[in-house]
């Protein structure tokens, strides 16, 4: 019986797999150069934890978390975002008391949500991220808009649009709830059901909506910058300034208020949009939050960070290097052994055990015996740099008979050489490309 892939997530093959080591190891170096350090946090969380944090009328905790219960009857989660558990985890481990602040980390892995898939949105994808704990400066709140930046940048992706708004502070933003929900009143009856269902639990997100009709609605809405306290509107003034002197290009967007109820100050979002005009939807976001720490038993201390989507990046990549999106199931080999006339392929095994003890290079064979023909046709196949040909003569003399498969030349190689000479054969082969 054929069983499906789940719906909303998906194999990666190994090019794909590749393609996301690569972008989490520029991201790890742009980490280090920021000096974010790396943490690892469990996939299942309590369910409590987002909705303490994430907030129980935010799409994530209402519709959209993968929560069971486990056979110890606890109420748990797959985590749909990182940030509630990196707070978790500086206020389980007290990280406040260990070191001079701020907290600085950086984390990939796996996030679960149940959104409808559609291009660029899975309900199992894959996050980056940065957080900065425990400082409350404007200017780490853009340090961290510009290490995103920098880190598309150093990824390859250009002509990236960052957007920005302010949520404000408390007070600015439960006056601007109140002015927005007046608002909002008065035409509710013309805009879509998730509207109808936001101006109960939080009128914010109607700005968010994309619908067309909605949109001639929410662009006539009042304004947050509108109501910002004076303490607000200058922290957002300082961290657009310093985005200008680190000329980073970005759009007000007074319609950003993302999804997570902890958000509070500085939002931004990160999109890029293909030449003939066509989006994923964000490749990242982030920002400023106030009580979360608090909020979660922890010391009343601000923080700030940012998530890519790292499945999104991929794409777009794809999508610039013009890649042919066809993934090649082979394993990659550098050298070959082949089995010649009647020795048996346990002694050849042998030979295989002994080169890949040296280490360097990938060795492979066929582990079947198979004639001389087929098996050259099988090194072929997996794109073999070198053959090693073993024989009776190679098994009596000691020796191995390396073939060179783009300039055909052979040698034989007494076996106490090998090291030196496939180190040699493999710089030559660097170089003749
Ligand atoms: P968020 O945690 O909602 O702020 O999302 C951060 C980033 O994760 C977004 O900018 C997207 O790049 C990515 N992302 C969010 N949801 C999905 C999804 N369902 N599938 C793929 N990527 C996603």
């Amino acid at each position: 019986m054929k069983i499906n892939v789940v719906k909303g997530t998906r194999d990666l093959g190994p090019k794909e797999t590749a393609r996301f080591q690569e972008i989490i190891d520029k991201l790890d170096s742009i980490s280090y150069f920021y000096c974010f350090t790396e943490v690892t946090l469990p996939i299942i969380e309590h369910a409590q934890l987002y909705k303490r944090s994430v907030g129980e009328t935010s799409d994530i905790v209402r519709k959209e978390m993968y929560a069971f219960e486990d056979k110890g009857k606890r109420l748990l989660v797959l985590r749909p975002e990182f940030t509630a558990s990196i707070v978790r985890t500086f206020v389980n481990n007290k990280i406040h008391a260990l070191i001079d602040l701020p907290f600085k980390v950086h984390y990939h892995g796996p996030i679960f949500r149940y959104e409808r898939p559609q291009a660029g949105r899975y309900r199992q994808f894959y996050q980056y991220g940065v957080e900065s704990i425990g400082v409350n400066s404007p200017l780490i709140d853009a340090e961290v808009i510009t290490y995103g930046y920098a880190a598309l940048s150093f990824i390859g992706i250009e002509n990236v649009i960052l957007k920005i708004n302010t949520l404000g502070d408390d007070d600015s933003r439960n006056k601007y709830r109140e002015i927005i929900s007046e608002y909002f009143q008065k035409h509710i009856h013309k805009m879509c059901h998730d509207c109808n269902e936001r101006l109960q639990t939080n009128p914010l997100r109607i700005l968010d909506c994309k619908i067309p009709s909605d949109q001639e609605i929410i662009k006539k809405a009042p304004k947050i910058h509108d109501y910002l306290s004076l303490a607000s509107r200058e922290r957002f003034n300082e961290v657009t300034k310093l985005l200008d002197q680190s000329d980073i290009p970005f759009e007000i967007d007074q319609t950003l208020v993302r999804g997570l109820d902890y958000y509070s100050e500085i939002v931004f979002e990160y999109h890029y949009y293909s030449d003939e005009g066509k989006t994923l939807g964000a490749l990242g976001a982030g920002g400023h939050y106030s009580h979360l720490v608090k909020e979660l038993g922890g010391p009343d201390l601000p923080g700030v960070g940012l998530s890519f989507g790292v499945d999104r990046l991929v794409e777009v990549l794809k999508e610039i290097e013009e890649d042919d999106n066809e993934e090649d199931y082979n394993s990659f080999v550098l050298f070959y052994l082949i089995p010649v006339g009647d020795v048996k392929i346990e002694d050849v095994y042998d030979v295989l055990m002994e080169l890949r003890k040296q280490g360097g290079y990938s060795y492979d064979m066929y582990h079947e015996k198979k004639p001389l023909k087929t098996l050259i046709q099988k090194a072929k196949k997996r794109d073999a740099r070198f053959l090693i040909f073993i024989g009776e003569d190679e098994l009596k003399n000691n020796t191995l008979t390396i073939k060179n498969m783009k300039t055909e030349e052979q040698m034989v190689v007494n076996r106490q050489d090998a090291k030196q000479v496939i180190r040699s054969l493999f710089f030559s082969s660097m170089r003749e490309g």
